[in-house]
């Protein structure tokens, strides 16, 4: 059969213009596959369909800007240039005109305007950069550029180059609508604090960071910090930056508890694993804030002191089985908050360790570790909590959240292969994105800029059918 496809557009005021083909498919009816539209048959439908709304709509848009709108006078047109809209149903070509400035405006300024630019400043529809910046946060540029052309009628900036350039910027305009950089948050005191509503509940953050490697130094690796923001009820938030590139981290991470209506009588809980650079982004933030040392990561360097304890039990399977007793006992001790007891505890290990005459290879190591972990309690004292209390009440003491949350921001995308490299600018700037897709607030950060992406027809589509 045949299958010819009419578009019919009404102006405005309701008068219809003339039906235009828009497709002919001379369909076939033998195999699964001659049913319906193919893709190249669906793209090339929605390329034409797209060019003549998109143009028709120009048009009529471009007559209501002929006249000037500080007199009324018509200006006086001075041709046009060709202009290519990106959109996610083809890359449209239109005529943007050229316009005399009105002789009403005086002799400063320009001597000509073209009034398009002012509708679509960078020529890219809205929901093309949306869906550009969504699947690129997910895949390599070069494979979202490729999953757009499979469906999509999109040629000229279907590249990798092309759509890192929008997706970058996307991320600069949300940068920019950051406020300024402060050394402490905390707003005014105590008493203002206490006459505000009781609030929902502690909000657990977790931060932690992973290592990318430098593009422009290929040998080393710098690092980026991501972390989660976990209020009791509501919303979780992800937070990403690229540390000693990003000068605005507190109000980075301010703006993300504020987004989750923080107060100041707030109870917040930052779990990191105690490094400075964490440590120091969540100071002065809010009043009512503590930084506590994840579980996790006391867990993690107890587990490799554990595995030197048993490589020493081949060797001499008494010291073996005392330094993991003493292990135990220190792991025990550290959960239930007992932190002077657990220092004079390590303090032991660490004189038990070193006085170990045996023929084990990983010796000096072990001593190394042992040595090592006693100075991160050491240092870390301040942020040590009675863990098992905590649980027991049913709070967070351990971010696998953090963990979790450097897998699924970072090493899914940023290093999901050992060749990937990054400047620390488009790391910085593509975490906005990924950070902003995974949790959600992407395409309400959208809708926002562009309140008319929320008015998508389909209700009138449903009433009509
Ligand atoms: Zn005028």
């Amino acid at each position: 059969m045949r299958v010819r496809v009419l578009l019919e557009i009404a102006a405005d005021d309701g008068t219809a213009g003339a039906a235009t083909e828009v497709a002919m498919f001379d369909k076939q009816t033998e195999r699964p596959e001659d049913l319906g539209l193919s893709i190249a048959e669906a793209k090339a439908m929605m390329a034409v369909v797209q060019q003549q709304v998109v143009a028709a709509q120009v048009a009529s848009w471009t007559e209501r800007q002929l006249c000037c709108e500080a007199c009324g006078a018509r200006r006086h047109s001075k041709g046009s240039y060709p202009v290519v809209f990106l959109t996610l149903y083809g890359d449209v070509q239109l005529a943007s005109p050229r316009l005399h400035r009105c002789s009403c405006q005086g002799a400063e300024g320009p001597a000509t305007l073209s009034p398009l630019r002012t509708l679509i400043p960078g020529y890219v529809a809205p929901e093309r950069l949306y869906l550009e910046a969504r699947w690129a946060s997910l895949v390599p540029y070069a494979a979202a550029a490729g999953l757009l052309a499979d469906i999509l009628p999109i040629a000229a900036g279907a590249n990798a180059t092309t759509l890192r350039e929008h997706v970058l910027h996307v991320a600069e305009h949300a940068e920019a609508e950051l406020g300024e950089e402060r050394p402490c948050f905390i707003d005014g005191c105590p008493a203002d604090w206490a006459r505000l509503p009781i609030p929902e509940g502690r909000i657990v953050v977790g931060l932690d960071g992973g290592y990318v490697r430098n593009w422009e130094d290929r040998k080393t690796n710098f690092e980026l910090i991501v972390g989660q923001s976990v209020p009791e009820d509501r919303d979780a938030r992800y937070i990403g930056l690229a540390h000693g590139y990003d000068s605005k981290p507190k109000r980075r991470l301010f703006d993300v508890l504020r987004s989750q209506d923080l107060q100041a009588n707030q109870d917040v809980t930052f779990l990191t694993d105690g490094g400075e650079e964490v440590r120091a982004l969540t100071e002065f933030v809010t009043p009512e804030s503590e930084h506590v040392l994840d579980w996790f990561h006391i867990t993690m360097r107890l587990t490799v002191l554990e595995q030197y304890a048993r490589g020493v039990a081949h060797h001499d399977e008494a010291a073996g089985a005392r330094l993991l007793a003493e292990l135990e006992r220190i792991k025990w001790l550290l959960w239930h908050g007992n932190q002077h007891r657990a220092r004079a505890s390590i303090g032991i290990l660490e004189e038990d360790v070193d006085g170990l005459e045996i023929d084990y290879p990983n010796l000096r190591k072990f001593a190394k570790s042992a040595h090592e972990f006693a100075v991160y309690i050491r240092t870390n004292t301040g942020s040590l909590i009675n863990y098992g209390e905590r649980f027991r009440a049913g709070e967070r003491i351990s971010s696998c959240l953090a963990e979790s949350t450097v897998n699924a921001v970072i090493s899914k995308r940023f290093a999901k292969r050992q060749q990937m490299q990054w400047t620390k600018r488009g790391a910085h700037l593509l975490l906005q994105i990924r950070t902003r897709a995974l949790d959600g607030t992407l395409r309400p950060l959208f809708e926002r800029w562009y309140p008319g992406l929320a008015n998508d027809n389909s209700a009138a589509q449903a009433a009509a059918s």
